[in-house]
């Protein structure tokens, strides 16, 4: 629902961007959804079954954190890990799209993490209650610029990567999705409307592992960009 600014009893909260690569414009994010299971290897470190369909699930818009920033390490848990994925950000939308035509909807491609409170979110799955302590908590997508498609075109291979200070954690590629984005658009959007400012988070190679307060993470996707964040002190 759209309102007039004027009726609204407090502030309307700030929109959440991306910035993109080369360019003093923004891209308005409207939700965060993300892929689980979309690596082969990734769904092998965990332990699940490499036969299961992928699945989503959702942060809030505003957990996004930029380039360059500092990650507070968040409460409540003693084993945040990190999930370095390839970031779609659509510019079109609508339900029961099919993959052939996805890639119009899409208005370009960048760099986040997936930051997981992986003890509590591990704690949820065993008693069957929803993932959101352990996935969408404050600051727990941090996303670098993006790259337009009409620039870089729609990287279906290339070599994901991170490194914690240094030392490479994360290594794989785009091709080895189990879906790929086209594919990925097609099935979210049989689960909900897609519209324009949603960003899709497309699931973690594998070498997930805890990031402590001091660590300097740095990824990088061939073809699309890169991402660099410091992890902060706890919250208090
Ligand atoms: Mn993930």
């Amino acid at each position: 629902m759209s309102a007039d600014a004027s009726r609204f009893v407090i502030p309307p909260p700030p929109q959440p961007a991306l910035a993109i690569a080369g360019s003093e414009q923004l891209f308005p994010v409207r939700r965060i959804w993300c892929v689980g299971r979309n690596y082969l290897e990734h769904i092998k470190e965990m332990g699940q079954d490499e036969r299961e369909p992928p699945f989503f699930f959702a942060k809030p818009a505003d957990a996004i954190v930029p380039d360059g920033a500092t990650v507070p390490y968040p409460s409540l848990t003693t084993d945040l890990h990190h999930e370095v994925e390839l970031v779609v950000a659509l510019k079109g939308g609508g339900r029961f799209l099919k993959a052939a035509a996805a890639n119009d909807l899409i208005w370009g491609y960048g760099v986040g993490i997936d930051l997981t409170r992986r003890d509590l979110q591990i704690a949820s799955r065993n008693i069957k209650r929803p993932w959101e302590i352990g996935k969408a908590f404050d600051a727990s997508a941090p996303c670098g610029a993006l790259a337009p498609a009409a620039k870089i075109g729609h990287p279906a291979k290339g070599r994901i990567t991170l490194k914690c200070n240094g030392e490479l954690r994360q290594d794989g590629d785009l091709a080895q999705m189990i879906w790929n984005v086209p594919e990925v658009i097609e099935k979210l959007s049989e689960m909900v409307a897609l519209a324009p400012g949603d960003i899709i988070m497309t699931g973690t190679p594998s070498g997930v592992a805890a990031t402590v307060p001091g660590d300097r993470l740095e990824c990088e996707i061939e073809g699309v960009g890169k991402l660099t964040v410091t992890m902060g002190p706890a919250l208090k």
